[in-house]
């Protein structure tokens, strides 16, 4: 497997509850939500504004529905005329603030669209897992959450598709770029402001981990084109909502896209080699990964075999499209 160098974002350089600044013209707040999908939490962005952080701005990802994070977003836009809330996809620590600061603001929410409809049924998991001690808060009670859960009341007031400028003022503009994949409707949002081209990725591309990409909304073969659509742009840094902004980006995506395509390469040999079932394939292949990471791994490889089977790489047996309890054969 290729060693994609994660960053580290150190829990000693920020607080909860306040904004700080992570680049020029960017302030962000991070949300106390932190889990295995959140990291230390969602990082809400405040972009634009004078040197005191006052006037014009757009915020992107207003974030999870939080009390205390509401508050840290109120305090931190004091002084601030909200011009337009950016939505880079409807996973539910992104979105659902959006509503509230667009009532409290009479900013615009501006995204893609609404969260896209499942175009069809992937089936049970046929594991049952032990749940594992070490599951997060975001778990349900017995069942390890293996999907962020989705925001399906937001429907922006403006649809924006790639190239369309969403905000401008004083020296800095923000354009649109569609990156389907993690799901359908995932933006990213690039800023310029004159001296420094700055990719607000979202979870397309995070600093801390790799993203999930979870069938049937979430895409790998979208996912990986999207990756190279931002390896080919020459932003000088890409900032995720989980995560530390990460330098010379198109490097670091080069490597994503490495590392995806050698996890198909062995999605494809294990079909080679006679293993024919999701859960045969995800015990091979994530032999040296701790169990309780088996059910979100028996996705992954879902995704891989979707794109496999849409390539006509192989054949899925039993069902009309892939699901997590078919059999798999090359074609
Ligand atoms: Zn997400």
């Amino acid at each position: 497997m290729v060693a994609v160098e994660f960053l580290t974002l150190d829990r000693d350089s920020f607080t909860y509850g306040t904004s700080q600044a992570v680049a020029p013209h960017v302030r962000r707040v991070i949300a106390e939500n932190p889990s295995k999908f959140t990291y230390h939490g969602t990082g809400t962005y405040i972009v634009g504004g004078d040197h005191d952080g006052r006037g014009d701005v757009v915020v992107i990802d207003p974030g999870p529905r939080l009390d205390t994070h509401r508050d840290a977003l109120a305090a931190a836009l004091a002084g601030c005329t909200v011009r337009a809330i950016l939505v880079t996809h409807c996973h539910a620590d992104h979105s659902p603030l959006a509503a509230w600061l667009a009532a409290e603001s009479g900013a615009p929410t501006i995204a893609f669209g609404p969260h896209g409809d499942d175009a069809w049924d992937i089936g049970d998991d046929p594991v049952v897992d032990e749940p594992s001690p070490d599951d997060t808060a975001t778990d349900t009670a017995d069942e390890p959450v293996v999907e962020e859960t989705t925001d399906r009341d937001f429907t922006p007031d403006v649809v924006a598709a790639s190239g369309d400028v969403v905000a401008a003022a004083d020296g800095w503009v923000v354009t649109a770029l569609h990156t389907p994949g993690h799901t359908s409707n995932h933006t990213c949002f690039a800023l310029d402001d004159g001296t420094t081209r700055s990719l607000f990725t979202g979870d397309h591309v995070m600093g801390w981990s790799t993203t999930v990409v979870s069938p049937p909304d979430g895409d790998m073969t979208a996912y990986l084109e999207s990756l190279r659509v931002v390896a080919g742009r020459r932003d000088d840094v890409a900032i995720p909502t989980h995560g530390p902004p990460i330098p010379n980006p198109a490097v670091f995506v080069g490597g994503l896209i490495d590392h995806r395509l050698l996890r198909e390469a062995q999605v494809l040999d294990a079909v080679r080699g006679g293993l024919d079932t999701v859960p045969a394939m995800v015990e091979v292949l994530y032999a040296d990964v701790r169990r309780e990471l088996h059910k979100p791994a028996r996705r992954s490889v879902l995704a891989h075999l979707v794109k496999l089977v849409d390539d006509g790489t192989i054949a899925v047996d039993g069902a009309s499209r892939p699901r997590l309890d078919a059999r798999y054969r090359l074609l």
